[in-house]
């Protein structure tokens, strides 16, 4: 999926596309319908109402998961949390639950999957859309399935009527080939609709989903309840089993994901979509957790591979952000004499970093899988389906452990959280 959606012809073809195989199965059904030869005859005046206000809607939610902005956060001044997550892509700190998407090319809030469908990103904001463009694109589907069941039921009926009789082969034709086109856009709508469905409910988001998965995996490999490992700067992070805390009940997530706790809206096509807060809090910058874990803001938690990668490609202690901000207020002479005592610092840091890793390596290690698993980590992690975050159009580069934030940052950070404390 991934490879077909990267191609740019693809990407631009896609929504076009879309429109054609509905339009298809739309209009193009309902032509065939109206040949008099076909039994029951063309449809009846309520089943053409509702079948067309059903595709109204379904284009008209279409419309909107496509050309609704998937979000974009605008920073003002502020004291963001100093350990939060930093995208080196946006050069910008990254909220909780946001990724980078390589297609938008930037970070979206609560990004759920760039969907090469609507050639837009599934997000907080788009999010109720696309949830009504499945749904009413799954109705008018079974819809649209009952009338060639009725279809189909009267030429069973009529088999042993004299040929001439029955429909015309372009009828017999059409229905064919119109049906098999249904059965398969059915099958593949109805499953996207249930984990649709299933990601609304226990408000886990496509990459959620995957975090979920490759979390378990991890722990499940560990024969310790929690154990600590070492970060690509040096810092300690305990591992533990950390519990999915943005699931705060089926109807607050429902509510969440569509921007308002009225149920009628929520299939509404005209109804609108959560909004991203303009202030750098609230919706699509925080978000409520059901407090299941020690604390809170601990999603996602640390991956020990993708920390032991980090290490084995040289990213190991860099960063010491004390003897950074220490040193900006420095002489040169007085930051190279600094400079090489870090270095020393470093080099037996390192040691002990290696002596972890390989620890941890005992987690994983004489399983048999350990080379494949190690190729697979090399190009983004794996979940059991073969599917990789870069499936889902995460930028897996601006995910890496070592989003380093920029020194300026960290000072511009310091500089508000002092003046507030000043306050
Ligand atoms: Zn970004
Ligand atoms: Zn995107």
């Amino acid at each position: 999926m991934a490879g077909f959606s990267d191609a740019p012809f693809a990407e631009a073809l896609a929504v076009p596309a879309v429109c054609v195989l509905t339009a298809f199965l739309s209009y193009f059904s309902q032509f065939v319908f109206s040949d008099e030869t076909l039994d029951p005859g063309p449809l009846t005046r309520n089943e053409s109402v509702v079948f067309n206000t059903l595709l109204l809607c379904l284009w008209f939610s279409y419309f909107r998961a496509v050309t609704v902005d998937p979000g974009r956060f605008i920073f003002e001044e502020q004291v963001l949390d100093a350990d939060g997550r930093w995208c080196k892509k946006c050069q910008a700190p990254k909220p909780p639950r946001a990724h980078h998407c390589r297609h938008c090319k930037r970070c979206i809030p609560k990004m759920d999957h760039h969907c090469p469908w609507t050639a837009n990103c599934v997000s907080m904001t788009t999010f109720p859309h696309f949830l009504r463009f499945l749904v009413y694109a799954n109705v008018s589907l079974w819809t649209l399935g009952y009338f060639f069941w009725q279809r189909f039921y009267a030429l069973w009926e009529t088999r042993h009527m004299p040929a001439h009789l029955g429909p015309s082969l372009f009828a017999l034709i059409s229905l064919a080939m119109t049906s098999l086109v249904w059965a398969v856009t059915s099958l593949a709508l109805g499953l996207m609709l249930i984990t649709t469905l299933q990601g609304w409910v226990l408000n886990r988001t496509t990459i959620e989903e995957m975090e979920v998965d490759k979390h378990e995996r991890n722990i499940r490999s560990g024969s310790k309840e929690w154990w600590d490992i070492t970060g690509p700067d040096g810092e300690k992070l305990r591992f533990e089993h950390v519990e999915f805390p943005y699931d705060v009940g089926f109807f607050a997530n429902m509510a969440q994901a569509m921007g308002s706790s009225n149920p009628l809206l929520w299939l509404f096509p005209l109804a609108g979509n959560p909004r991203l807060s303009k202030t750098g809090t609230g919706p699509g910058w925080t978000w409520d957790e059901n407090g299941f874990n020690r604390k809170f803001g601990m999603w996602p938690p640390p991956d020990p591979e993708k920390l032991r990668r980090a290490g084995r490609e040289g990213g190991l202690a860099r960063r010491n952000f004390d003897t950074e901000l220490q040193d900006a207020g420095l002489s040169p002479e007085e930051q190279v004499e600094a400079f090489r005592r870090r270095q020393e610092e470093d080099f037996r840091r390192k040691h002990k970093i290696m002596a972890e890793l390989e620890e941890v390596d005992d987690y994983y290690g004489s399983d048999g899988e350990r080379d494949s698993d190690e190729e697979d980590y090399r190009n983004g992690w794996v979940n059991a389906d073969g599917e990789r975050l870069q499936d889902y159009g995460v930028d897996e580069e601006a995910e890496q452990y070592d989003d380093e934030v920029p020194i300026a940052e960290l000072l511009r950070r310091r500089k508000g959280a002092t003046s507030y404390n000043d306050e």
